[in-house]
């Protein structure tokens, strides 16, 4: 990996929400995939180790709109499923730019994705493939949020880029509120006290016991990735 990087191994965080572009209420829009799957590649060539986390929302906030009525616990583990097929879809995406891309699973599915195992992963970033952890953390009542905490401490990241479609931590809802401020940088603990939105309780609890940085930025700025990777002032910076 390249050292002149700010960050040379990172936990990218995608949500599946993004993935909906500007016209769909449910589905993948194939442009934003693309749009993405070219945004790794530029980080990929400066050196950067990448492996993604990527959410499930897309596809599955419909399922859940349909039965409201189901158990949590099932109703998660389809929310898990929903990620690997966000995970497949992606994973054809960076593979039609060229890169080289592992698909782990923490739902064991042979046929179509490695187990998760970390030593392997990292030996995956090592030889400069891009690793995809698809079903969470194979577990109901948790998050793909948190599946990014956990997944980026275990392979030892230098940050989490949650890679979101605003420009960072503000103030208040930069989509509903004209005169919200972008936080360059904020502690975790402000965050709290502020009762401002990165990630969800236990994945945040995480980062903060591990003093893991978490780096909210828009992916949706052609270049945003590669300028976080390099240090350059983008997004909001949560540290401890
Ligand atoms: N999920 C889960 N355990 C996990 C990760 C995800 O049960 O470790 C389920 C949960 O139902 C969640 C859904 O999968 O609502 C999709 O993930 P998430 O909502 O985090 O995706 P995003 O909002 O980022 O698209």
């Amino acid at each position: 990996a390249s050292t002149d990087l700010t960050y040379c191994r990172v936990l990218l965080k995608l949500s599946g929400e993004a993935l909906l572009g500007t016209d769909r209420e449910f589905g993948i829009d194939e442009q934003v995939l693309r749009t993405y799957a070219k945004e790794v590649k530029k980080a990929v060539e400066l050196g950067a180790e990448i492996a993604i986390v990527i959410g499930g929302g897309n596809i599955f906030r419909g399922v859940q709109n349909a039965m409201k009525g189901m158990t949590r616990a099932h109703a998660d583990y389809m929310g898990m499923l929903a990620t690997m097929i966000n995970g497949m879809a992606l994973q054809d995406a960076l593979e039609q730019v060229g890169l080289q891309t592992r698909l782990q699973s923490s739902i064991k599915m042979e046929e179509i994705a490695e187990p998760f195992i970390r030593r392997r992963a990292i030996r995956h970033l090592e030889k400069g493939r891009v690793v995809i952890f698809g079903a969470g953390t194979g577990n109901p009542y948790f998050t793909t949020d948190t599946a990014a905490a956990l997944r980026g401490l275990e392979i030892d990241a230098d940050v989490i880029l949650k890679g979101t479609r605003v420009d960072g931590v503000f103030t208040a809802d930069p989509e509903k509120n004209d005169d919200a401020q972008r936080f360059r940088a904020i502690h975790g603990k402000e965050v709290i006290r502020r009762g401002l939105k990165v990630m969800d309780m236990t994945a945040f609890t995480l980062c903060q016991e591990s003093s893991m940085s978490i780096l909210v930025f828009n992916m949706g700025i052609s270049g945003n990735l590669r300028r976080v990777l390099k240090g350059e002032s983008v997004g909001t910076r949560v540290h401890w």
